[in-house]
């Protein structure tokens, strides 16, 4: 592997680590991606403990699928994360989560509507829920990419989170603000009514994201 790959490995694999320390996952669940350059993807293996994994155990793979360098099997979740690099240029990074709260609203299948003026700026919008498709399979890769759009984040049906960023760190911020705020709805919807925002915080806060996602590109 070489100099940049290896540094894109290292920080995948610190995210991952902290992905399960968090409780984001537990034991081998999820996945983590990143951009190597503009044309490689380094993806996290299939069924493998986070805290014995080395740089060595990461797939190298190309925009296709195929792969490039690695001898263990790339995630199983591999084509959701080709689908969303192919569809969105501004992607850096994907951390797939299973998170709690953000499940909750996965088998309820319930948006999670922007509830503070953060959660505008940095997801864009309604984090909307992806019709479902079987772990793994093309359909799910389809249904995520679609319900994603532009946003930072999806809900993805009966399953867990897909979580977009620039780098590594920046998906598991992602993924770690989303499952805050969906803590945050899940308890608010059981003391009553949460209030949305502003339309013109919405509108502007859109716009700001807009703004920032393709100034980053
Ligand atoms: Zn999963």
């Amino acid at each position: 592997m070489d100099e940049e790959a290896r540094r894109v490995g290292l920080e995948i694999i610190n995210v991952a680590r902290e992905m399960l320390q968090s409780g984001l996952v537990e034991g081998t669940e999820g996945n983590v991606s990143a951009k190597v350059g503009d044309d490689r993807i380094l993806i996290t293996p299939t069924s493998m403990n986070y805290m014995e994994m080395t740089i060595e155990d990461l797939v190298l793979i190309d925009l296709k699928g195929n792969v490039l360098e690695g001898k263990r099997q790339p995630s199983s979740e591999k084509p959701m994360h080709l689908r969303v690099y192919n569809a969105r240029e501004d992607v850096g990074a994907i951390v797939h989560t299973h998170s709690l709260y953000a499940s909750v609203l996965a088998v309820l299948r319930k948006p999670l509507p922007p509830l503070t003026d953060e959660f505008i700026f940095k997801y864009g919008g309604t984090i909307e829920v992806a019709e479902y498709g079987l772990t793994g399979s093309k359909e799910l890769a389809e249904n995520a990419v679609k319900a994603l759009g532009s946003r930072a984040a999806v809900i993805l049906a009966n399953h867990g989170t897909l979580c977009c960023g620039r780098t590594p760190s920046h998906a598991l911020e992602t993924a770690k603000i989303l499952e805050r705020m969906a803590k945050i709805y899940v308890i608010a919807s059981m003391l009553g009514e949460p209030h949305p925002l502003p339309e013109k915080v919405l509108r502007d806060g859109e716009a700001i994201y807009e703004i920032l996602r393709k100034s980053k590109k």
